[in-house]
């Protein structure tokens, strides 16, 4: 399966494998650095029935029995909790109960207590094929309080040979009884030179300008050039808000506008304070001097709102009136101007 993991994956991965062997492991970073892949490819070392020494590095072989159990999502010893939401992304079948659920419903994206509860049943079962049993939760922060309680004693002190991975966008936002009882395990930023190269053999143009962009992230910069936000786009999107062009970014994704408003705010904090820009290495500094620190009150207090903002920014507020009201508030900050009523 390693050879399905994104290149910046393998080396985090060879490391848990060699260091992390605690039973409860809790795997956190940003959805886009892929948590969920992470997570599976260790899953399936441990499965891997190829003697350890014949495998590179620790690394599933992808070719034994256990090892086309776990792609196919069959393995008895391998039990993948995750929402509805993620089942597609997960390799799952997209209906668990098979009760054929509305097509017009949309899929949780909670992890349940049912769904807990019946895991743990699972749990306590003696492994049918492997030394061990994996237990993997994604993303654990969509666990509720009653599940995530319900999850607790088990997670301390499971009855058998047993192997936790919690996969987690925000571990803040577990409770802290979890993670105290979790080893963590902090997915890197992907590097810069193989995200790069990664993004050109995906035929992406200029890839550098749309990876700046997005922060590095190279699964996210690849989908966003798909939807059309491309390295043209990228290099057009700061004077269009300083001019405040919203019509020219009204089709954009609110929560993708919001992220890319906050990007660009933190570069023109960056050039006030004599660093060059990080996400937008073509924005051109303002024409003469702006008062220092009335930008770095007006940048700093937009970057608040924003964050605010990007709390609901995948709520269906009123799109054209949003993006206005976006574009607006940051162009008036990004030029130290007084913000608009
Ligand atoms: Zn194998």
């Amino acid at each position: 399966m390693s050879a399905g993991l994104h290149p910046w994956l393998r080396a985090p991965l060879q490391q848990a494998l060699a260091t992390r062997h605690a039973h409860a492991l809790l795997v956190h970073g940003a959805q886009d650095r892929g948590p969920l892949d992470f997570s599976i490819a260790l899953a399936q070392a441990w499965l891997c029935e190829t003697p350890r020494h014949e495998r590179e590095h620790g690394l599933a072989c992808g070719r034994c029995g256990g090892c086309h159990l776990v792609l196919e999502r069959s393995h008895p010893d391998l039990r993948l909790l995750v929402p509805e939401s993620l089942r597609e992304a997960a390799g799952l079948p997209a209906d668990e109960s098979g009760e054929g659920s509305s097509k017009t419903r949309k899929p949780s994206r909670e992890i349940k207590v049912d769904a807990v509860r019946a895991a743990l049943e699972f749990v306590g079962l003696t492994p049918s094929r492997a030394p061990l049993k994996v237990l993997l939760i994604h993303p654990a922060e969509e666990m509720n309080a009653v599940a995530a309680n319900a999850l607790l004693k088990t997670l301390e002190e499971p009855p058998g040979p047993m192997r936790f991975v919690l996969g987690c966008g925000a571990p803040q936002a577990l409770l802290p009884t979890i993670r105290s009882r979790c080893q963590m395990l902090a997915l890197p930023r992907p590097p810069r030179e193989p995200a790069l190269a990664w993004l050109q053999a995906q035929g992406l143009q200029d890839a550098a300008i749309v990876l700046d962009a997005c922060g590095g992230e190279p699964l996210r910069a690849l989908e966003q050039a798909r939807e059309g936000r491309d390295a043209e786009a990228w290099r057009r999107f700061p004077a269009q808000v300083m001019q405040g062009d919203s019509a020219a970014l009204a089709g954009w994704p609110l929560p993708v506008l919001v992220e890319a408003l906050q990007r660009l705010c933190e570069d023109r904090l960056r050039q006030a304070l004599g660093l060059a820009p990080q996400s937008f290495p073509l924005l051109e500094a303002p024409r003469g001097a702006l008062p220092v620190d009335r930008l770095i009150a007006a940048l700093t207090e937009t970057a608040a709102w924003l964050r605010a903002r990007a709390r609901h920014a995948d709520h269906p507020w009123s799109a054209p009136l949003a993006v206005e009201a976006l574009v607006q508030r940051t162009r008036a900050a990004l030029a130290a101007r007084p913000q608009p009523a």
